[in-house]
Order: C-alpha cells, then structure tokens, then sequence
C-alpha cells in the first residue's frame, strides 16, 4: 500500500517553498543593490527603499546584538531586522526541527540543487569514509563554539556597545553586498571549490561546513515535532534510509533524535506504507495532516518577521545623510 498524494508530492510542495524564498531573497538582493548604488553613483541613479530583509546575512553581527540586548535590554537599532530575523530562525529550530535549513534557506537551496545536479550527471553522490564523515561534521561545531565564545562568551559589554557603534556595524549590509558582487580572487577560488564539493557530497557546505547550521541543529533537539516510525507495520526496506540527505538510519530507529535531521520530510514520501513513518508530535498518535509541518514552518517565520514589524524592530534607524556619507566609503571599513 502506498502513503496517500499529498505525501508523495512533499518534495514538490518543498521544491516550490524553498524556490520561491530563494526567488524573494534574490529580490531583496538586486532591490538593495539598487538602493547601495543610488549613493555610490551619488544620487545619479534612482533611490529605491532599503528592505530590512537584507540584515538576514548577517548573523554575527546579529550575535553581537543579541548579546547586547540580553546585557543592556536595549534592541539595537541600526540593523534591528538582523536580530528579528537571527530570533525567528533560531525560535523556528526550537519548534519546528532545523526547518528552516530545508525549507527556506537559499543557500540550502543551492546546494541541493548542486547534489541533485551531481547525483543526476554523475549516477550518485560520493560519502566520505564514516571516520572523516564525523570528523567533518565536527567542524562546523567548532567554527560554532569560535563565534559563541569569541562574542557570547569573551566580549564585554562595553566592547559590544563599541562595536554597534561603529560605522563598519552601520555598513555590514553593504560590505556584505559587496562580497557578492565584488569577489576577490580568492573569494571566486573558495566558492568554486565549495561548488565543486556540493556537486559531489550531498549538503557538504550544510553538512560540514555551516556554523549556523550548527547551532540550529542543537536548538532543533528540544522540538516536539520529530520524525517517527512505527515498528509494528514496518516492513524494513530502508527506502527511508536510502532517500535521507542527512545520512539517518530512519529505518533502525522509532524516533529521529539527531541535530543533522532537517524536518525535509524525504523519507516520510519514500515510505511505501501509510502511516507508518511520519513527523510527529509527543502525546498525538494519529497521523497529522501532511500541510500541518510546512504550514508550521511558513508561519513560524511569518510570524517572527510580522512580530518584529509590529514592535517597530524592523527599519534602521539610519537616515538618507548618514547613508549618503558612510555607502561610498564603506570600502574603507573593516581593512
Ligand atoms: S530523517 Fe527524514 S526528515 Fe530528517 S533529514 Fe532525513 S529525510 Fe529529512
Ligand atoms: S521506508 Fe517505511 S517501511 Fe521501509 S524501512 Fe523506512 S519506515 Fe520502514
């Protein structure tokens, strides 16, 4: 017997979330761009409004204001989204699995694209050996332990007011700008290289590499929602297993407990039977409804990003002089 409709048709449903976040994304890009180059070109090109969404690349920085808010109660107010947006996904972790990794992040996006592009060309994708596969997978805990420590744990308050004083704080989003679309050579050298891998390893820069990641999948432990297996009517073909992006073994356990679990929902559609794999909540034992996961992810992050709106933590505090004076200097920050 096989799992109803909707259940196959999960990938799809994901393929069109995640491209369509990507496609948003993108836009904030090229809007922001056009916004960054009304002050470079000063004033020779039109000035467009600056998105706020823009600050979701800058999770250090975010950090930094997190840290700062806990110590002084004080939300800053030059990048304010970057710390909505850092809260929404970590908070999205919390409930609702490392979602947001498989569901909306655009460069988890890319790189599944990469792997399904390599597994298609090339027949397969490549798995290191299980010794450096979980010594990689340690690497991007210690990249994450660097930061935690380095800014939660070692930066004094002052330094932390210091720095979201600065003029590089005040301009990040377009130094950030600028690594995109003014590479170095060895910029363009790592992102081919990062390509590359991602062709041939399935997540290798989700998998091994991202600190974000990381910490999301440690967050990700506490959600009630959990893939879960029902012993009884498993048949034991491992085509959950198989499917898994992450490299679980879905088929030897009841629940999946692991931070490297996305909440992608693949091995839920490759079961061939109802009912028996499926994301789940303690204490619920009948099946939820398939949109109930992806609807809990989609709001989840609505509903952060509307919360910071709402509260007025969404626009910077910057005005049309101060970008005016800092933008075609921004090259001279942080060097
Ligand atoms: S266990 Fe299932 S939901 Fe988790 S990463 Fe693997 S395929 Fe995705
Ligand atoms: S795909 Fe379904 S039936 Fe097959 S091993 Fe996994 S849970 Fe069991």
């Amino acid at each position: 017997m096989t799992q109803g409709n909707w259940w196959q048709r999960v990938g799809a449903w994901r393929a069109l979330v995640q491209w369509g976040f990507f496609l948003w994304v993108v836009y904030i890009g090229v809007r922001f761009g056009m916004f960054v180059r009304h002050f470079e070109s000063h004033g020779a090109t039109p000035l467009v409004s600056r998105p706020p969404g823009v600050e979701g690349f800058l999770p250090i920085g975010a950090l930094v204001s997190l840290k700062h808010w806990l110590a002084s109660g004080t939300i800053n107010i030059v990048h304010p989204a970057a710390l909505v947006i850092f809260l929404t996904i970590v908070g999205m972790s919390l409930l609702a699995k490392k979602s947001f990794c498989s569901w909306l992040c655009p460069v988890g996006t890319l790189s599944e694209a990469l792997w399904k592009l390599g597994r298609r060309l090339l027949g397969r994708n490549y798995r290191p050996w299980p010794w450096l596969d979980v010594a990689l997978r340690g690497a991007k805990y210690l990249l994450l332990f660097f930061f935690v420590k380095i800014i939660l744990l070692d930066m004094p308050a002052l330094a932390l007011a210091a720095f979201l004083d600065t003029p590089y704080w005040a301009v990040s989003d377009v130094k950030m700008l600028h690594f995109f679309t003014r590479m170095s050579t060895t910029t363009v050298v790592v992102l081919a290289l990062l390509t590359a891998l991602s062709f041939l390893y399935a997540n290798f820069w989700c998998r091994y590499l991202c600190p974000y990641g990381a910490l999301l999948g440690l967050a990700s432990l506490l959600s009630p929602f959990k893939i879960r297996r029902d012993p009884e009517g498993c048949t034991g073909c491992q085509s959950c297993s198989r499917a898994c992006p992450a490299g679980m073994p879905v088929h030897a356990k009841e629940t999946i407990r692991s931070p490297e679990c996305g909440g992608c929902l693949t091995c839920v559609a490759s079961c061939p039977e109802r009912n028996i794999l499926r994301m789940g909540l303690p204490l619920w034992r009948r099946p939820l409804p398939v949109w109930v996961f992806p609807g809990a992810v989609v709001a989840l992050f609505a509903v952060g990003v509307g919360a910071g709106m709402a509260s007025g933590h969404w626009q910077s505090s910057m005005g049309y002089a101060e970008y005016r004076m800092l933008i075609p200097m921004a090259f001279m920050f942080g060097h």
